[in-house]
């Protein structure tokens, strides 16, 4: 029998940037059209990856802004982060910049397990960011970087098994210290 190993992952971003959408791609495979605003929900899904098993916990939060306090359920027990952002938002990229500084704060400045995902990728008349932005902000914090859309549902499945190996990967390398 395998070893399921439990991982909770948090999906941070401002609002409307597609937290609930990927998750919801993720979990069930499918597009939501509509703008439902969340309050917050949680999600289970096994993700086997090679040999290894994992259950993966999944908290969609309700969005934060600039100003937004973490709540503790945030921070403590979490594995890994899922910041989004929207390609299409320029706001929404600061926004992501300044929680990511409050979760390193609030971590005690260790190394953190991130994917940074800039979403709404497929509304290219839209943008507001630059690939290469995500990709330099990503690289100052020393985590992995993706653009997704929602839509597709091979791009979200990568971002959810790059934060179990994001996880891994910080582990490990406290581990050969
Ligand atoms: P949340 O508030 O961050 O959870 O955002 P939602 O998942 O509720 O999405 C907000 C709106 O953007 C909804 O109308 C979604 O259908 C739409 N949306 C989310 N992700 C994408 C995407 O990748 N591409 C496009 N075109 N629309 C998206």
């Amino acid at each position: 029998m395998p070893l399921v190993r439990y991982r909770k992952v948090v999906i941070l971003g401002y609002r409307s940037v597609g937290k609930t959408s990927l998750a919801h791609q993720f979990v069930e495979g499918e597009f939501l059209e509509d703008y439902d605003p969340t309050v917050e929900t949680t999600y289970s899904k096994i993700v086997t990856l090679g040999k290894d098993e994992f259950h993966l916990h999944l908290v969609d939060t309700a969005g934060q802004d600039e100003y937004s306090i973490l709540p503790y359920s945030f921070i403590i027990g979490v594995h890994g982060y899922v910041l989004v952002y929207s390609v299409t938002s320029q706001h929404s990229f600061q926004v992501i910049e300044s929680l990511y500084q409050k979760l390193h704060q609030d971590h005690g400045k260790t190394r953190l397990p991130v994917v940074l995902v800039g979403n709404k990728a497929d509304l290219s008349l839209a943008r507001e960011v630059q690939t290469i932005e995500g990709k330099r902000l990503a690289e100052s914090w020393g985590a992995t970087f993706m653009e997704s859309s929602a839509r597709d549902d091979q791009l979200t499945q990568r971002i959810f098994t790059k934060v179990i190996q994001e996880i891994a990967r910080v582990e490990n390398s406290y581990g050969q210290e």
